[in-house]
């Protein structure tokens, strides 16, 4: 196993009509059997971020050191990288068996193959055995995936790297992919990197996440951390769903005053007139016959499964999200009062987007 740097790295990428910078000025560690995903939105260098990693991209500048080993010198193969694509990456006129065997076979190992497969297919509970004898076109794109994560493990590993290895699936096979990659890699603890749009799968298949944005990364913690704690707007907004609601306002005699109703406790000292974003989450703002804010409901969206109902609310020219009980009885066209709760707000510096602690 094998920690990974990678310090001050920046890439730019140069086109006919214009330069795109894909990493900034990038530093982070992650520890020896450590495991992080790399989320945020699409374009903001996440694939660029990992490549940089398994030696596929060089940097502009900076460094990507392996237990503190410069990197440079060493091509991509010679690294000890398990990778898994989104499009899986199979050689078509290979069988299963052979597309697994590749690095044991470069090794003169592949008698090695066979046992490793009925490892692979004991620890995730999936036949992948069965799949052997066959080539990638008569596999079905939940089979691939497999094939091509079974690969990743059939060799001896310093880290693996995923690209999104689940974006082609459909949703069950997705849920179950994560719960089979879930075993492996508490089976083989090996230094994870997991590049996904999913925050979910984020949370459940690593310790930590780095929230990337435009070339830079925002954040880097627990789910939980990103969730009650984020360091800006930007990462208030991007973790969770339904989303954070955002109301900007202003620093009125110590207080914080949105242009409808306001009045709340700032959590440290703020220089009057000083424009303050509230954030708040939908489940904590409760609906209350007694006090709070007025407002009217526009839509009503039950999420059966999820055991709730999300309310969309409007109060002048503003509408927010409030999570609900399953099953309200509430109705598009009801007035309700909106009462939030104190110490679940975020207050953020409008110009920065920083939060205020
Ligand atoms: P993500 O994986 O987060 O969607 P990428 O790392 O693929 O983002 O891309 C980051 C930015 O760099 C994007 O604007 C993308 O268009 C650009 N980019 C990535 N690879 C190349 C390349 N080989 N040539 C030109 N631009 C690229
Ligand atoms: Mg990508």
């Amino acid at each position: 196993m094998t920690s990974i740097t990678v310090e001050h790295v920046s890439k730019t990428f140069v086109l006919k009509d214009r330069t795109i910078e894909a990493l900034k000025d990038v530093s982070l560690k992650i520890s020896e059997g450590g495991s992080v995903s790399i989320i945020g939105p699409s374009g903001c260098g996440k694939t660029t971020l990992l490549r940089m990693i398994a030696g596929l991209e060089v940097p502009d500048s900076g460094e990507v050191l392996y237990d503190d080993e410069p990197m440079r010198d060493t091509p991509p193969e010679e690294r000890g990288i398990g990778m898994v694509f989104q499009n899986y990456a199979l050689v078509p006129q290979w069988s299963a068996q052979s597309n697994i065997g590749f690095f044991l076979r470069l090794r003169r190992r592949e008698r090695e193959v066979p046992e490793r497969v009925k490892h692979i297919s004991a620890i995730t509970g999936v036949g992948i055995d069965e799949l052997m004898g066959k080539f990638p076109r008569q596999l079905s794109g939940g089979e691939k995936q497999r094939v091509a994560i079974a690969r990743a493990f059939a060799r001896d590993l310093k880290m693996l790297l995923f690209d999104e290895p689940f974006a082609h699936l459909d949703a069950k096979l997705r849920t179950q992919a994560r719960v089979e990659t879930r075993k492996l890699l508490n089976r083989y603890p090996v230094t994870t990197v997991f590049v996904t749009h999913d925050q979910q799968e984020a949370a459940l298949l690593t310790d930590r996440i780095i929230l990337m944005r435009d070339g830079n990364i925002e954040q880097v913690g627990s789910y939980e951390s990103l969730y009650d704690a984020p360091a800006n707007i930007f990462v208030a907004e991007f973790i969770g769903v339904p989303t954070t609601n955002l109301f900007e306002g202003t620093v009125r005699d110590g207080r914080w005053y949105g242009d409808t109703f306001g009045g709340f406790t700032l959590p440290v000292p703020i220089a009057e007139g000083t424009a303050v974003t509230l954030g708040i989450r939908p489940e904590y703002i409760h609906v209350d016959s007694e006090a709070g804010v007025s407002a009217k409901i526009q839509r009503v969206t039950p999420f059966f499964a999820e055991r709730y109902t999300l309310l969309e609310v409007v109060s002048g020219e503003k509408s927010w999200e409030i999570k609900t009980e399953a099953q309200s009885p509430l109705q598009v066209g009801d007035t309700i009062r909106c009462r939030f709760v104190q110490d679940t707000m975020h207050f953020f510096d409008t110009a920065s987007g920083e939060r205020i602690t």
